[in-house]
């Protein structure tokens, strides 16, 4: 195991990254730095950036590759970053890769580790299309696997649980498809770049966990 650990979480949208990202985080105490929460934020606060990207998100399309830049380099650029940090969501194209390299050089750093969560379409769909969210304190559900106690309250705050607008079956369809297209050229750039490992995000959450931390050398 390395003393800082940089790491860049890659897969398709419901492959388990975010899930993945937690139990790194919380075993290496590192931070997590999640493009889409950091754009879901910016929409629940309605800011200048939230404004912007408000209907992108909401289609499932990708937001412009100067947005993400930027957004990633201020965040890099903080102090909490020094003790290293997931990257989970970006870079999702070969531009954003590109410039997350330049910006690490600025910044003194690299990437250790890309871990490459794979997952097919349907498994995909199948997760996203009954995952529930509760819009207060953020808490994830599963229909299928991880219901709310209280039918459709959350077991946290008490709110009534809602689906993300991204999270309908032809949405999450559109945005396995921009994945496809826009991410797996990105896969194949860390590849050459000798530093990718994947794992089968098809199987069960602790399963991958345990092929993770053999990665990251535990
Ligand atoms: P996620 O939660 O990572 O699936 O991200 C939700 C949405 O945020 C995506 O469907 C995109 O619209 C947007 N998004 C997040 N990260 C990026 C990125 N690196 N580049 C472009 N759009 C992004």
């Amino acid at each position: 195991m390395i003393d800082v650990m940089n790491i860049i979480l890659l897969g398709p949208p419901g492959a388990g990254k975010g899930t993945q990202a937690k139990f790194i985080v919380e075993k290496y105490k590192i931070i997590h730095i999640s493009t889409g929460d950091m754009l879901r934020e910016a929409v629940s606060s309605a800011s200048e950036l939230g404004l912007k990207v408000k209907s992108i998100l909401e289609k499932g399309l990708l937001v412009s590759d100067d947005i993400m830049n930027e957004l990633v380099k201020e965040r890099l650029s903080r102090k909490d970053s020094e003790k290293g940090f997931i990257l989970d969501g970006f870079p999702r194209t070969v531009n954003q890769a590109e410039n997350l390299e330049n910006i690490l050089k600025g910044l003194n750093k690299k990437i250790d580790y890309v871990i490459f969560v794979n997952a097919d379409e349907e498994t995909v769909v199948r997760r996203i299309s009954n995952r529930r969210v509760c819009p207060k304190c953020g808490r994830v559900y599963n229909l299928l696997t991880l219901k709310p106690e209280n039918d459709s309250l959350c077991d946290n705050c008490g709110s009534e649980i809602i689906q993300r607008k991204d999270d309908k079956e032809q949405t999450v369809r559109d945005r396995y498809n921009v994945y496809k297209e826009n991410t797996q050229p990105v896969i194949d750039y860390y590849e050459n770049k000798k530093i990718l490992f994947e794992v089968d995000g098809s199987r069960d959450l602790h399963e991958v966990n345990k092929k993770v931390m053999q990665i990251l050398g535990n």
